[in-house]
């Protein structure tokens, strides 16, 4: 399974999921933890604020009913009334202390029982006081002091401090209380809050685990994607090339099937086989029959190559296979390819390669490119061009099959001159050729030798059929080395022949005939050790316009002349008169 995958599959999309919501969850309770324990701390505060009310009302108290006992003993010993202002003072700030403090112990209802204990203590020690001072205001100085130094007088007094302290120690307990309790609340938020913060942390460490693995899959998947997207182009770049190849070569094979001979046939791949070679500089050697040399077509580029070599001399030709010159060595494996890299230290890629078609070597194409470094791109590269050079050699492997069948059609299969039925047409065809031209007036005539060998019959009596044909060849030999490119030299039939000569006087006619007589007459015939003599021809040679304007009229008097010439001893030229 690929990561990309793993990143899809739902066990992973839950697992991303349910980490999301017990993140969320626990960012909830830490929130919530945290917002009641600051309301728990308000709360502390308000106690604590509380708490200084009712200490500060029973200090402020205590210190009163000392201010009034000051103030009514100062009146008591002196007498003087201005003694009394701060009685009254303190008489008056103590009920506005024990109206805050009654306040503020309003909402505990534990309070009550206490406050109403120092309320009559108060009652008790403010009447003592009072007393005392309307005693001495009424001018009774002995009971008023007598009236101080009671028991009773003594014992109110304590009795307000221990009311006070009472209500003191009870609050001071409470109050203690609430810290102690707000105390633990916080230790317990502490506990809570970090154990809260430590799970987010994991929780959050494991998100971004997750989105790290999740970006890593993204980017192989990214990475696999681009890396298919180049393959993707490649294959379509090369797709291209081979689609726009096969086109030419589609191309260069139609061109190649319509041209008349493999001459033609060289001259378009000299226009398209370097392209499609992807080389700078190689040759075209094309073999006429095999096995037989191979001949330089044509070369490209700027190096030179041996005009033919034999198949023997080329590795590729000997083993039917593309062959890499081992460039390392600095010199060529094949003997043709020695002279052009003898002394050059190569690091190009030279190669050999078959032009083959039905099993037959037609050619070889030697090449010289730069090297590929990529393996792939000249793997194609080696492959677009065996592609190349099969389609080529099919398409010259069947134009020299049409070649070949067409010279079937018209040659004579013995001697390999032209047959009757060719002798037949272009005879027709030069003898119109040479009315129009005559009709112009600038030509000088049409000669058509008859040729009879003399005396054959011997040949095959003497010596065998075998020894007869073997004559016949050699005779069409020495008259297809006589014939120009515009003559047609042909077997008549048997052993007789026909030369048609365009564009010759009678007397040229004449030379050319005895030269062909003559060579003929210096054959040296052997048949394996045996001396087979010599063989002779007679000749009878008939000129358009003068003995004829039509072909049946000039064979008629061409062989006319070679009976005249039979009659007058064999082995001569007689022109027809
Ligand atoms: P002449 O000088 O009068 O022409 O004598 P000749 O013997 O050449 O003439 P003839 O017409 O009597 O003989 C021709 C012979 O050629 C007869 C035939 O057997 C032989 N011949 C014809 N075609 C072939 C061929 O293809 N091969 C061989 N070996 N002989 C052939
Ligand atoms: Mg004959
Ligand atoms: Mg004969």
């Amino acid at each position: 399974m690929s990561n990309a995958n793993v990143d899809q599959h739902p066990h992973y999309r839950h697992l991303t999921s349910a980490i999301w919501v017990l993140l969320i969850a626990a960012i909830f309770a830490t929130v919530v933890l945290t917002q009641r324990s600051l309301s728990r701390l308000a709360d502390s505060r308000e106690v604590i604020s509380h708490s200084l009310r009712v200490s500060k009302a029973l200090s402020d108290m205590t210190s009163q009913i000392q201010d009034a006992e000051t103030g009514q003993r100062g009146f008591l010993l002196s007498g003087r009334a201005p003694y009394l202002q701060p009685y009254y003072t303190a008489l008056a700030q103590l009920r506005l202390s024990r109206a805050a403090l009654g306040i503020a112990l309003s909402e505990d209802p534990s309070a009550l029982a206490p406050l109403d204990v120092l309320d009559k203590a108060i009652a008790a020690k403010l009447q003592d006081l009072d007393r005392a001072v309307s005693l001495k205001s009424e001018g009774r100085s002995g009971e008023a002091v007598e009236s101080i130094l009671t028991d009773s007088d003594n014992q109110t007094m304590i009795a307000v401090r221990v009311a006070l302290r009472a209500l003191g120690t009870d609050h001071v307990r409470r109050t203690n209380q609430v810290q102690t309790d707000i105390e633990q609340e916080v230790k317990n938020y502490y506990l809570i809050l970090g154990v809260s913060i430590l799970v987010n942390l994991i929780l959050l460490a494991g998100l971004l685990q997750r989105f790290r693995q999740a970006s890593l899959q993204s980017e192989t998947a990214q990475h696999a994607v681009d890396e298919r997207n180049v393959e993707l182009s490649r294959l379509l770049t090369m797709a291209a090339s081979r689609n726009a190849q096969v086109q030419g070569l589609s191309e260069l094979s139609r061109f190649l099937q319509s041209c008349a001979d493999l001459g033609e046939a060289a001259g378009l791949l000299k226009q398209h086989l370097p392209p499609l070679m992807r080389a700078a500089s190689g040759a075209l050697y094309l073999a006429d029959a095999e096995p037989g040399p191979l001949h330089q077509a044509f070369t490209w580029g700027d190096k030179s190559y041996v005009d033919s070599f034999e198949a023997g001399e080329c590795w590729a030709a000997r083993l039917r296979q593309p062959f890499h010159q081992p460039f390392e060595t600095g010199t060529a494996s094949c003997a043709h390819l020695q002279s052009a890299y003898a002394s050059e230290h190569n690091s190009n890629n030279i190669q050999c390669l078959p032009l083959m078609a039905y099993a037959e070597l037609l050619g070889i194409v030697v090449l010289e490119a730069d090297l590929v470094s990529d393996p792939q791109e000249s793997l194609e590269i080696e492959g677009s061009r065996r592609f190349a050079l099969e389609q080529v050699g099919l398409s010259i492997g069947n134009l020299k099959l049409r070649e070949s069948l067409r010279q079937a059609a018209i040659r004579d299969v013995l001697t390999g001159l032209y047959n009757r039925r060719f002798f037949d047409e272009s005879s027709q065809r030069e003898l119109l050729r040479a009315v129009r031209q005559q009709a112009k007036g600038d030509y000088a005539g049409l000669a058509l030798m008859m040729i009879d060998i003399d005396h054959f019959k011997r040949f095959n009596d003497e010596h065998g059929h075998e020894v007869g044909d073997q004559v016949l060849r050699e005779v069409a030999q020495v008259l297809h080395r006589q014939t120009r490119g515009s003559d047609v030299a042909a077997r008549f039939g048997g052993e007789e022949f026909t030369i048609v000569l365009a564009d010759i006087t009678e007397q040229l006619a004449l030379e050319r005939a005895q030269r062909v007589r003559q060579e003929v007459q210096e054959l040296v015939l052997h048949a394996g050790a045996k001396d087979l003599g010599c063989v002779t021809i007679s000749i009878g040679l008939a000129q358009f316009p003068a003995q004829g304007v039509t072909v049946d009229a000039l064979l008629l008097a061409a062989d006319k002349a070679l009976y005249e010439a039979k009659a007058a001893g064999r082995n001569r030229v007689v022109v027809a008169s």
